[in-house]
Formats: structure tokens, C-alpha cells, sequence
């Protein structure tokens, strides 16, 4: 059993095939670097929200829920230094027009769409999306607005609401899941560079004197979250950035990054943002944005340390971690071995014919109302019916045959050994909660 098969072509089928996403908009053509997510997809994203709270709050104490606006304007992007520095360099080709990133380019060789080496000179593209609030279209500043290109923003410019209304105290964490945009010149990879994505991100608002011990406790917190995911932990890397990687007020980052076919890619940043982004926006609203600490008698303003991933692009991570082909009876079958808990599904049933179809709905029903997210389906062979399940990361199956009548039992199928077993129906719900809770 491998997944050493596994190619960006072979994902964004299964993805397709099965549900999971779809290109945005394509009955008029499909929007570039925009997806829509399916059912699985997104009951897969709930999963994976729900897996990163619960580690978030595994960690500390303290940590506040918050859901920031997606529009802001101008003032904030300016004081955050989005506006001026949040930029790609770009490159067109003088011949066929494409754009390039340019930093991702060797300019002294041809162009890869036309073949031709005619360059126009690099520049700086930004990479928010600009919009204008309001009725009246002119140039002033105060209608500019824009899409979030990242959600910590917001949760910078609320630090004094949370001070005030939830009396927290340094030490404290605000935790967002949330849309973000990013215009990105060449999205690419399907989920993995997209113009729209969402993102979890958690900004732990600490003192300077506690805040590298406090990087270090959430780097070992999000090396065992990847691991409780179930990620191959050998295709996990943490990279400390180089000084010259880093901005220039940003003290430590590293950069979580995993073994994708097209190489090592960043999944989460890690990073120890000093007091840059409270400083900045005191300065720029004006509005005093310390804290005075009663142990010191002293005003300061508090250090954050920024845990930041992307849930589009942990999903691809999942999907592509979780792929493998192996042959059943014969047959090249492909199964998504997720943790049971990332698993869409958790179980299915099928009624051995369609003639036990009613006995197997009401246990299916009774299931389903216990909060489970689970299929029914009596259709093909139950072969055929294992692998539907098999490639979309289902990790039990239970079959209601002739024998179930009389012996009020079922046959259940595990996914990744493929082995069967007969149990009690009463015992069906304790057998799910036991695969779900496996380490
Ligand atoms: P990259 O260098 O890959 O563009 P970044 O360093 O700009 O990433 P951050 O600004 O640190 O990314 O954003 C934090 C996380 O948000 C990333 O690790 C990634 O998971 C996610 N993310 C950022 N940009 C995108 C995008 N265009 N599409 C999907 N996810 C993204």
C-alpha cells in the first residue's frame, strides 16, 4: 500500500468526480483561481475547523472566538502596510501577453506559453482586491475599501473591544476562521494558490518577556495538530525562515511545510510578530492601544505571535496525504485513508438486496438522527458499493444481509484493511465512536 501514485491530475479528478470541488462559475466559462465546494468538501472543511479549535484551545487558555468583517477600509490596509508593500512582482510577455510572477521566472529564458524571449520590465502588482463603498464613485480616499487579504487584520484593529468587554488579561488569543483574497497573478496547483481561500488563524497577544517561549509552545502544539490529523508526520517539515525571508519586524518564523509531488510547500506560518501591528495602527487611528500591567505599574504594548493556515489548502494536503491505490480481489482500487474524524462520511449502509432495504433504513435513520454524518445506498453490487466509499475516505461500511433477520447482527467493513467482522445492531453506534476516537 502507497501513495507514492498520487498526482495533482488524479486529486482534482476525484475531487470532481466525487464532489468535493468544483471549478467556480463553469457554466459561463469558470472564474480562474475560484472554487466552490461540494458537499463532502465542505462537510470535510467542518472537519478540519472543528480538529484546529479544539487544538487551538488544547493549547492555551484564554482564547477568544472572533469573526472580522471581509471589507475594510483604506486607513487599515495603509497602516498594516498592505497597501504600500502587499505586492507580487509581475512580468508579461511582450509577444502573447501571458503573466507571470516574476519571481517565479528565469528571464533569460523563452517565454513557456509562446517560446518567444521578449520581456516587458518587472513590476509591482498588488495584490488586494479594490473595491469603492458607497453610491458615489470618486477619488477620495474615505469610499476605498478592500477585501481582506488576510483576517489578523481585523483582529488587531478590535484589541481594545476584547480588552473592554471580555476583561481578558495579557496572556490572550483570539482565534478567526474566515474568507480572505488575494489576487493572485498565477493561481495555481487547484486549491493550493487560489484568489479566494479561507483561512484559521489564531493571534496570541502575550508580553515580550514570555512571547519566544510562548512561539515555541505553539510550534509543538501545531506539530501535534498536523500529527492528530493523521498527516504521514515524515512528510511534515518545520523551516525556520532565513532573517532575509522574514519582515523586517517580524523576530522568528517557521514555516510548516509538507511534502507535496511538485515539492515542499508551505501549508501554515508560524510567526513571532513583535509589537508591529498594535504599534501601527496607534499610529495611524491615533487611539492608544497599551495596556498597563498592574505588576509593573507600567503601560506597554503587548507582543503577538501569529499562527496562520489556509483550510483550502490543508484540504489538498489531506486529500493528497490520505490518497492511495492498492488492489482488492483484482481490481485497482483507490481509497482516501483520512483520519476517521477528517472523513466526510463516517459509515454507510447498504441492505444486501433491495428486499432488506426497509430493515437497514431504520438503522441507518436512527444513526443519521444521532448527529452522524452517514450514507445509505442499495444500489450495484456490494463490491461496488465498498469502493464508492473506499474513494471518498468512508471508513465503515455495514451490510444487512438474510442472517441479520434472525441473528440481529450486521457485517461491518473496515476501509483500510478491508476486513469484516459481524456485530450486534444495538452495538453499531459504540463501534462507530470507537473508530472515530482511534489515536
Ligand atoms: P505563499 O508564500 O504560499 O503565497 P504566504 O506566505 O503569502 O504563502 P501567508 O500570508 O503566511 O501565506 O498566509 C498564511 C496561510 O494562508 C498560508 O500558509 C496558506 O496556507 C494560506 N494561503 C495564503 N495564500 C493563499 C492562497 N492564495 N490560496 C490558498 N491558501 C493561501
Amino acid at each position: 500500500m502507497n501513495n507514492s501514485t498520487v498526482t495533482l491530475d488524479k486529486i482534482v479528478a476525484l475531487c470532481k468526480r466525487k464532489g468535493f470541488v468544483y471549478q467556480s462559475s463553469t457554466i459561463y466559462g469558470g472564474l480562474n483561481g475560484v472554487y466552490d465546494f461540494g458537499h463532502l468538501g465542505t462537510l470535510l472543511k467542518k472537519n478540519i475547523r472543528t480538529a484546529w479549535l479544539k487544538s487551538i484551545n488544547a493549547t492555551f487558555d484564554d482564547i477568544l472566538e472572533f469573526e472580522g468583517s471581509l471589507l475594510g477600509p483604506h486607513d487599515v490596509w495603509q497602516a498594516s502596510g498592505h497597501v504600500e508593500n502587499f505586492s507580487d512582482p509581475m512580468v508579461d510577455c511582450l509577444n502573447c501577453k501571458h503573466r507571470f510572477r516574476a519571481d517565479e521566472m528565469d528571464l533569460t529564458k523563452p517565454c513557456p506559453n509562446c517560446g518567444q524571449t521578449k520581456w516587458t520590465e518587472i513590476r509591482q502588482f498588488n495584490l488586494m482586491f479594490k473595491t469603492q463603498i458607497g453610491a458615489i464613485a470618486n477619488d477620495d480616499k474615505s469610499s476605498i475599501a478592500y477585501l481582506r487579504p488576510e483576517t489578523a487584520q481585523p483582529i488587531f484593529i478590535n484589541f481594545k473591544n476584547f480588552i473592554s468587554t471580555y476583561r481578558v488579561k495579557i496572556p490572550f488569543g483570539v482565534s478567526q476562521m474566515g474568507k480572505s483574497f488575494r489576487n493572485e497573478i498565477t493561481p495555481k496547483q487547484f486549491l493550493f494558490r487560489t484568489r479566494e481561500f479561507e483561512q484559521m488563524e489564531i493571534e496570541w497577544f502575550c508580553k515580550e518577556e514570555t512571547a519566544l517561549q510562548d512561539f515555541q509552545t505553539w510550534c509543538d502544539s501545531r506539530r501535534q495538530f498536523y500529527s492528530n490529523l493523521g498527516l504521514n508526520m515524515e512528510k511534515i517539515r518545520f523551516r525556520e525562515q532565513d532573517e532575509d525571508e522574514r519582515a523586517h519586524y517580524s523576530k522568528r518564523c517557521t514555516d510548516v511545510e509538507y511534502e507535496f509531488p511538485f515539492g515542499y510547500k508551505e501549508i501554515e506560518g508560524i510567526a513571532y510578530r513583535g509589537n508591529y501591528d498594535l504599534t501601527q495602527h496607534s499610529k495611524f487611528s491615533g487611539k492608544d492601544l497599551s495596556v498597563f500591567d498592574e505588576e509593573t505599574k507600567q503601560t506597554y504594548t503587548p507582543h503577538v505571535v501569529e499562527c496562520s493556515v489556509g483550510i483550502d489548502r490543508l484540504l489538498l494536503t489531506l486529500l493528497f496525504d490520505a490518497y492511495h491505490e492498492d488492489v482488492v480481489e483484482d481490481e485497482v482500487r483507490i481509497v482516501l485513508k483520512l483520519h476517521p474524524q477528517m472523513a466526510p462520511i463516517k459509515a454507510a449502509f447498504f441492505p444486501l438486496v433491495k428486499k432488506l432495504n426497509e430493515p437497514m433504513l431504520k438503522i441507518f435513520k436512527d444513526i443519521k438522527r444521532k448527529g452522524y454524518e452517514v450514507e445509505f445506498d442499495e444500489s450495484a453490487s456490494i463490491g461496488k458499493r465498498y469502493r464508492r466509499q473506499d474513494e471518498i475516505g468512508t471508513p465503515l461500511c455495514f451490510t444487512y444481509d438474510f442472517d441479520s433477520e434472525t441473528d440481529n447482527c450486521v457485517t461491518v467493513r473496515n476501509r483500510d484493511t478491508t476486513l469484516q467482522e459481524r456485530i450486534r445492531i444495538d452495538a453499531i453506534e459504540d463501534y462507530i465512536k470507537k473508530t472515530l476516537n482511534k489515536e
